[in-house]
């Protein structure tokens, strides 16, 4: 950011609390440069006490059903509206799980937990197939998105 958002006054660098972060001469605004994006993830269980996992048309990669939050959504109506459209199931009983921060790609991954009564699944643009899970060997590791999905995954089974 190069300007104030409040006044328009190009900013410039300085001290605050140690951080050399850029603040407005005439408003005193700081932009802090900590802005994040936030993702909603659900694990989901069936009757059975399987896992519901996505495999993502993108790159075929397996992780579970999230997305971005939309602005005016809860985190919990996040969750439950990404984990509808990419498998068209309604989760319930959504609970927080656990958070992740992922700096380096400016990321807050906020997990939760739910149900799902019924097992089907609707074809969509971003996902392929819906995989169970009900034992670790049921899938490979090494086909999984990424280390927030693998530590996630691991901590469900320990
Ligand atoms: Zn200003």
């Amino acid at each position: 950011m190069n300007y104030c958002p409040n006044c328009g006054t190009r900013l410039v660098y300085n001290i605050v609390d140690g951080h050399n972060v850029k603040t407005c001469s005439e408003c005193n605004y700081i932009d802090w440069d900590n802005w994040v994006n936030v993702s909603c993830v659900t694990v989901a269980y069936t009757n059975n006490n399987e896992i519901i996992m996505v495999r993502l048309k993108e790159d075929n990669k397996i992780t579970f059903p999230g997305g971005y939050r939309e602005l005016g959504e809860t985190l919990e109506q996040g969750a439950t509206r990404e984990f509808y459209e990419e498998t068209g199931m309604t989760v319930k009983e959504v609970k927080l799980y656990r958070a992740y921060t992922k700096d380096e790609i400016r990321l807050v991954w906020i997990v939760f937990k739910g149900k799902v009564d019924e097992i089907k699944f609707t074809d969509n643009s971003e996902v392929s197939e819906i995989i169970l899970v009900k034992n670790p060997s049921d899938v490979d590791v090494r086909d999984f998105r990424g280390p927030l999905t693998i530590d996630v995954f691991n901590s469900l089974f320990e």
